[in-house]
């Protein structure tokens, strides 16, 4: 597929008013390439327990994408690090991934969940994905894992039984310290897209500050920042650089990421199931 901007196609509309032919030439490379993802467990923790948290580590080739993803890698690197670093006794596996080639159709994840056995994917508890969290132009977005505000329809997945109450518990943080947020569409456009469509589904939750939707009023009451403009400017542009991140955003969304890893770390699923059976 091959296209121009809007912005270029006005132009050259305004040149022939009659419309005109173009013939293109370009120069373009299609190769089959190599890549990973990277996975890190800790060593304790109940294996028939595993809490994933992932975010997706590649960015769409325009530009370096910080926002998007750096945001939720560089987030859950730390949260991975200050485990390791404290020791901390964990009574369920936590299992830390950074997805590869999640803009090219999520395909790092996809190809993940697909090589599970049926005994491996059982094992794992729930997913949390953090992808995009220091939107300049934020809302602290929750996904709506139990489809109370976004009913399942066009764009909008069911939520696997217990995405609910990850969210309920996002939401519970937020309300706790103080901060305004608001449930987002569970729209499997990210890594926990595989996951929930698993057989049986996995429940996954996971937080997000924005990506080109239009910020309102109302959330700029709540939030601050610029009514009618888009929640990240740069998505998916080459200014998605680090001059595009909100330290206010990756600072609170990232103290929500480290709240809910230690909650569901230390969570006796067998007595508190995320649904009720
Ligand atoms: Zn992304």
């Amino acid at each position: 597929m091959l296209g121009i901007t809007q912005a270029l196609g006005q132009q050259l509309a305004l040149l022939v008013p009659g419309g005109l032919t173009l013939h293109v030439t370009t120069e373009t490379t299609a190769e089959t390439r190599t890549t990973r993802n990277v996975i890190a467990e800790t060593p304790g923790g109940d294996a028939d327990r595993v809490i994933v948290i992932g975010a997706h580590l590649d960015s769409v080739s325009r530009g370096p994408g910080i926002n998007d993803n750096g945001s939720g890698s560089a987030t859950i690197l730390e949260v991975a690090e200050t485990f390791a670093s404290q020791a901390r006794d964990t009574r369920n596996k936590l299992r830390f991934m950074w997805f590869s080639a999640e803009e090219q159709g999520l395909v790092g994840s996809t190809r993940y969940v697909n090589s599970l056995t049926q005994a491996q994917k059982d094992q794992i508890e729930l997913m949390l994905n953090f992808d995009m969290i220091g939107s300049p132009n934020f809302v602290r977005f929750v996904y709506d894992g139990d489809n109370s505000a976004f009913p399942v329809g066009t764009g909008v997945q069911a939520g696997p039984p217990g995405s609910g109450t990850i969210e309920k518990v996002f939401v519970d943080y937020f309300n706790g310290v103080g901060l305004a947020n608001e449930p987002t569409p569970f729209s499997g456009r990210s890594d926990y897209g595989p996951f929930i469509t698993a057989v049986p589904g996995i429940p996954a939750g996971g937080l997000f500050t924005g990506a080109e939707g239009i910020k309102t009023a109302a959330q700029v009451a709540a939030y601050g920042g610029t009514a009618g403009q888009q929640y990240d400017p740069c998505y998916h542009l080459a200014c998605d650089t680090y001059a595009n991140n909100s330290n206010t955003a990756l600072d609170q969304m990232s103290d929500a990421v480290a709240h809910t890893v230690l909650l569901f770390s230390k969570r006796n699923f067998a007595k508190d199931p995320l649904a009720t059976p």
